[in-house]
């Protein structure tokens, strides 16, 4: 198989990897996400029986493609907007509800105490079961 052909395979979502039971796009887009990617690679290469070279060369191919990494910050502003538009806001990091919504007067009053680098200035929400602000 070509880089290219292996790409494909790849980019198809009908590609599932029976021992996770995940796409194995999912998977390498997971590995990616997280900057491993020799273990991507290893990935690629283990799945598809190809030599490094080319698992390699599949790799970039899907990189060029699917661009720049998203950061774990990212990730879990878009998986608490996925959770809030489906049952109402969660707490992204421990998935509590029991959740406060930053009012813009506290968001001012933490500005005034601790400068315009206050870390809830941007957040909108203070978790009360493990005390994050997202
Ligand atoms: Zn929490």
């Amino acid at each position: 198989m070509t880089a290219e052909e292996i790409y494909n395979k790849i980019n198809s979502f009908h590609t599932i990897n029976t021992e996770t039971n995940k796409s194995v796009f999912g998977e390498i887009a997971d590995l990616y996400d997280k900057h491993k990617e020799d273990e991507a690679v290893a990935h690629i290469q283990n799945y598809f029986k190809c030599d490094e070279n080319t698992a390699k060369e599949a790799f970039a191919i899907f990189k060029k493609k699917v661009g720049p990494p998203i950061s774990a910050e990212q990730i879990a502003l878009a998986s608490a907007e996925a959770l809030a538009m489906q049952y109402g806001p969660h707490c992204p990091y421990c998935n509590s509800t029991n959740l406060h919504r930053i009012t813009t007067l506290e968001k001012a009053a933490d500005t005034v105490l601790f400068g315009v680098y206050g870390n809830t200035r941007r957040c909108q929400w203070h978790c009360y079961n493990c005390n994050s602000d997202f």
